[in-house]
């Protein structure tokens, strides 16, 4: 179950602010309130999609597909070609916000995972 209270979601209505660094009909972009790295950016669907799984069976090919290469562009802009993407699907893995997110991660060299 979707629930559209969730901070994210908030975000997307511009009921609560963030550091928006891109937006189209599709998707934003904003900075991570607890950034890992130099770069740590979240990239959000505009949809009520609680992860990963629900998103990739649920949403319309036009949007999986203008968001997975909108990621690609926008952490390439980042971070060149050396950047780790990464999503959490549940609780169990750490999700703790279910809207569907992709960290991008970067600007510094990663430590294994
Ligand atoms: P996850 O644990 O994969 O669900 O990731 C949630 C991420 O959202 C964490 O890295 C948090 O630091 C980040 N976060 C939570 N609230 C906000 C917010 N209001 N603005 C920006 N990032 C946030």
């Amino acid at each position: 179950m979707y629930d559209p209270n969730n901070i994210f979601a908030k975000i997307i209505r511009k009921e609560i602010p963030s550091q928006l660094i891109y937006e189209d009909d599709y998707l934003l972009a904003f900075h991570d309130m607890h950034p890992v790295a130099p770069v740590h950016v979240l990239v959000i669907p505009k949809g009520p999609y609680k992860d990963y799984s629900n998103f990739v069976t649920t949403a319309s090919s036009e949007m999986q597909s203008h968001f997975f290469k909108q990621v690609n562009v926008i952490a390439r802009d980042l971070c060149d070609a050396n950047f780790r993407l990464c999503t959490n699907n549940g609780p169990m893995s750490g999700q703790t916000i279910f809207h569907f997110h992709m960290h991008i991660i970067g600007g510094k060299q990663l430590g294994g995972l």
